[in-house]
């Protein structure tokens, strides 16, 4: 991906990255990362969905060409919004350090980094590789659903990870009721997933039986 950059101006830049599994992405992720953009100041939103994530060997989740698909077709319309497939590209396990600094460039000349992901997921950052050079990086956009608690969120990322505590920005998002499992157990179930996740999206689903044995 080539960023341009105004001469002289390059510190100005900055993207957001936007991490997850995307099985399916949803209404929710592109609500956020339309929020994290306006708030933040973002020149772009780079989504970038899970390759092989190391902590996550275990489960089934769908094939990388489905989540990179359908996260394609969702940001279709936004000019501010990408997709990366920087990670589902990769054959060995994927680490967001590895992102980051993918995306970092240079320190002095790269783009400001943001990485945007869900609250639960960055209260373990200490146990993800390099985190002490990945909060060198970047800016972290911790996103929480409604009901989730915020003050209980600061009391765990003071216990778990002291020195992120000035690194973390919380965003609550109203939309983030909706979850991509949500979604896999209503297709399941056979049931509507209409306005849940953009209609293109709702037809690859269709189209491929994608979360039909639940
Ligand atoms: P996940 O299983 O997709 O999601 C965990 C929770 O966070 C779910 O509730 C999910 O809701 C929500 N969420 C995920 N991405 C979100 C986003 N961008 N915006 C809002 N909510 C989001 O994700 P994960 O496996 O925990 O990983 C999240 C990110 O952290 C990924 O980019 C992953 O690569 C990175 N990570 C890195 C390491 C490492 O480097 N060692 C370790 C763990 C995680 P939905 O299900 O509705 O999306």
């Amino acid at each position: 991906m080539l960023f341009l950059r105004n001469n002289g101006n390059a510190a100005a830049m900055s993207i957001g990255l936007m991490g997850g599994t995307f099985d399916p992405i949803h209404m929710g992720h592109l609500v956020t990362a339309e929020e994290a953009r306006q708030q933040f100041d973002l020149n772009y939103v780079i989504f970038v969905p899970t390759g092989n994530p190391p902590h996550k060997e275990k489960e089934t989740i769908s094939l990388p060409e489905h989540r990179y698909l359908m996260t394609s077709l969702a940001v279709m319309s936004n000019p501010y919004f990408f997709v990366s497939t920087v990670e589902i590209n990769s054959k060995t396990p994927t680490y967001t350090i590895d992102t980051v600094r993918h995306f970092s460039g240079s320190e002095k000349e790269g783009p400001e980094v943001y990485f945007i992901t869900g609250a639960d997921a960055i209260l373990e950052i200490f146990t993800w590789k390099d985190y002490e050079e990945l909060l060198r990086l970047c800016t972290f956009i911790a996103v929480s659903r409604p009901g989730y608690s915020l003050d209980r969120f600061r009391e765990s990322l003071n216990r778990a990870c002291p020195e992120m505590v000035n690194k973390v920005h919380l965003l609550e998002i109203p939309a983030l009721a909706v979850s991509s499992t949500y979604i896999r157990e209503r297709a399941a179930l056979g049931k509507t997933i209409k306005y849940l996740t953009p209609e293109p999206v709702e037809q690859y689903i269709k189209k491929h039986d994608l979360y039909l044995s639940g």
